[in-house]
C-alpha cells in the first residue's frame, strides 16, 4: 500500500509542498521517542582539539557508511525492483548519475547498490582516504566527503519513507533513529550537506534532533549550532 503516491518529479527536491499523503508512521511520537541511547550527540560530533579535521571527517564518514549499510541490509530483502521501482523518498525521486554525468533510471535497490559500491571504493582508496602516517589527504577530499554524505542521506531517508514498517517489525527503529540523529548532527556540524537536500526529512529531523538529549520535550531550537560550529573548524 502507498506505492501509488510517488509522483514523477525530477530528482531535485524543489521545496514544493507535496500533495496530502499517507500519515508518516515514523513521525508517531511513540516511535520517535525510541533510541538506543540518550547520549549527547552534539558533543560527540565536535572535532576533538587534538585531532586533525580531515582525519575526523574520514573516520566518521567511514563509520557512518558501515552503519548505514548495515541498517539498510536489515530491510534489503523488502527493497526490491518491484516494491521500490524508483529511488523514492516521500514525493521525490532520485536518479543516479554515471561518471560522465549521464542520468540513469534505476530502482531503489540498484541506486543503493550504486551508492554503497562507489562509497566503498572511495573509503578504501588509499589516495582518497589515506590511513598511513604522513600521507596527505587530496584537495578534493572535502567535496568527496560531501558527496558521500549526500548519498548516504538518501539511503537513510529511503529507509524511513519506504521501509519504516519493516524496520518497526524488526524492532530496529531505535537503532535507525539513533543513527539518523547522530548522522544529521554530524553533517550539520561541518556543513557537509546542503540544507535544501535534507528539507525532505525536516519534519523528522526537527523531532529527533531538537531534543537529542535525555529530555524528550522538544524545547531546544536546534539552530544555534551552525554558526558556532564554524569557529573551531577554522582554527586549524
Ligand atoms: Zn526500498
Amino acid at each position: 500500500m502507498g506505492k501509488g503516491y510517488i509522483m514523477k518529479s525530477k530528482g531535485k527536491p524543489n521545496g514544493k509542498k507535496p500533495a496530502p499523503e499517507e500519515k508518516k508512521l515514523y513521525l508517531e511520537p511513540e516511535y520517535t521517542k525510541s533510541r538506543i541511547t540518550d547520549f549527547e550527540f552534539k558533543e560527540l560530533v565536535m572535532l576533538p582539539r587534538e585531532i586533525d579535521l580531515n582525519e575526523w571527517l574520514a573516520s566518521n564518514t567511514t563509520t557512518f557508511f558501515h552503519h548505514i549499510n548495515l541498517q539498510y541490509s536489515t530491510i534489503s530483502e523488502f527493497c526490491t525492483g518491484e516494491s521500490c521501482q524508483t529511488m523514492a523518498v516521500c514525493n521525490t525521486q532520485y536518479y543516479w548519475y554515471d561518471e560522465r554525468g549521464k542520468k540513469i533510471k534505476c530502482t531503489a535497490p540498484q541506486y543503493v547498490d550504486f551508492v554503497m559500491s562507489s562509497v566503498q571504493k572511495l573509503v578504501t582508496d588509499e589516495d582518497v582516504f589515506p590511513t598511513k602516517y604522513g600521507k596527505e589527504f587530496p584537495n578534493s577530499f572535502e567535496s568527496l566527503v560531501k558527496k558521500i554524505c549526500k548519498y548516504l542521506f538518501h539511503v537513510l531517508a529511503h529507509i524511513y519513507s519506504s521501509h519504516f514498517k519493516e524496520t518497526l517489525a524488526l524492532e530496529l527503529h531505535g537503532h535507525l533513529n539513533t543513527l539518523y540523529t547522530h548522522f544529521i548532527l554530524f553533517i550539520r556540524e561541518f556543513n557537509l550537506v546542503d540544507p535544501k537536500e535534507t528539507t525532505i526529512m525536516d519534519d523528522l529531523t526537527e523531532v529527533l534532533c531538537s531534543s537529542s538529549g535525555s529530555s524528550s520535550n522538544g524545547s531546544g531550537n536546534g539552530s544555534s549550532n551552525s554558526a558556532g560550529a564554524q569557529n573551531h573548524v577554522k582554527e586549524r
